[in-house]
């Protein structure tokens, strides 16, 4: 089965290792690739600028063509889960280790860019799948704004992971299990509250594979 750039860009591979800056909109010296010429006419500054303009334009296009088939991918529900799966993934390996079982990854055009699990009960109680993905992602692309990037999170983000996501400016959540939904309070909170407090404009994508992410989160309470 297709689901478009996720064919291309299977998740599985965990190709956010070659992401570079360039990949995502970066400066295009690299991309334009001018190497050593032979020629008089190809090092003359003339056929640099020329070329340079061109490489620009289709550099520029095949990056909007590419966010537009993006686009295009969001809308399909398969994708959301296909990107969850990985999720869930993460989710049962912090299960594995005695953790509660939750699990996150961010993806940017099509490519998963961070991955994180949970360890608040196995290392750092500051760890939440939410922010381990975010220090991943951070690190992968050598920034901290996450622009256009989308998260998916087998459970729907903490306050602390909220405020987080809001501060390294990733503008989709797209959330498995709800806190409403396996009896977790934290009285008002829940992302949408949070972001009418924060006057956050966020876009929810909610109950991708809902039971499964639950299933997997209470896990860790049935072992109490
Ligand atoms: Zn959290």
């Amino acid at each position: 089965m297709s689901y478009g750039l996720a064919a291309a860009h299977d998740p599985s591979v965990g190709d956010y290792a070659d992401t570079s800056p360039e990949d995502w909109g970066g400066t295009l010296e690299r991309s334009t690739g001018f190497g050593p010429s032979s020629t008089d006419r190809e090092s003359s500054p003339a056929y640099r600028r020329r070329g340079s303009a061109c490489c620009a334009r289709l550099f520029g296009f095949r990056m909007t063509m590419r966010r537009a088939a993006y686009t295009m991918v969001l809308m399909d529900p398969q994708y959301h889960e296909t990107m969850m799966r990985q999720a869930l993934e993460l989710g049962a390996v912090a299960d594995k280790e005695g953790d509660m079982g939750v699990g996150a990854v961010i993806v940017r055009d099509g490519r998963i860019v961070g991955r994180g699990r949970n360890r608040i009960h196995t290392g750092d109680p500051l760890v939440h799948a939410e922010t381990d993905a975010i220090a991943d992602a951070c690190k992968a692309l050598g920034t901290d704004d996450l622009s256009g990037s989308t998260l998916y999170t087998t459970m729907e983000p903490c306050p602390m992971c909220a405020g987080a996501l809001l501060n390294v400016k990733v503008g989709h959540w797209v959330l498995g299990g709800r806190f409403k939904a396996v009896g977790r309070s934290f009285g008002k909170y829940s992302v949408e509250t949070f972001a009418e407090f924060v006057g956050a404009d966020i876009t929810f994508t909610t109950g991708i594979l809902q039971e499964d992410c639950q299933a997997l989160r209470n896990r860790y309470f049935a072992r109490k």
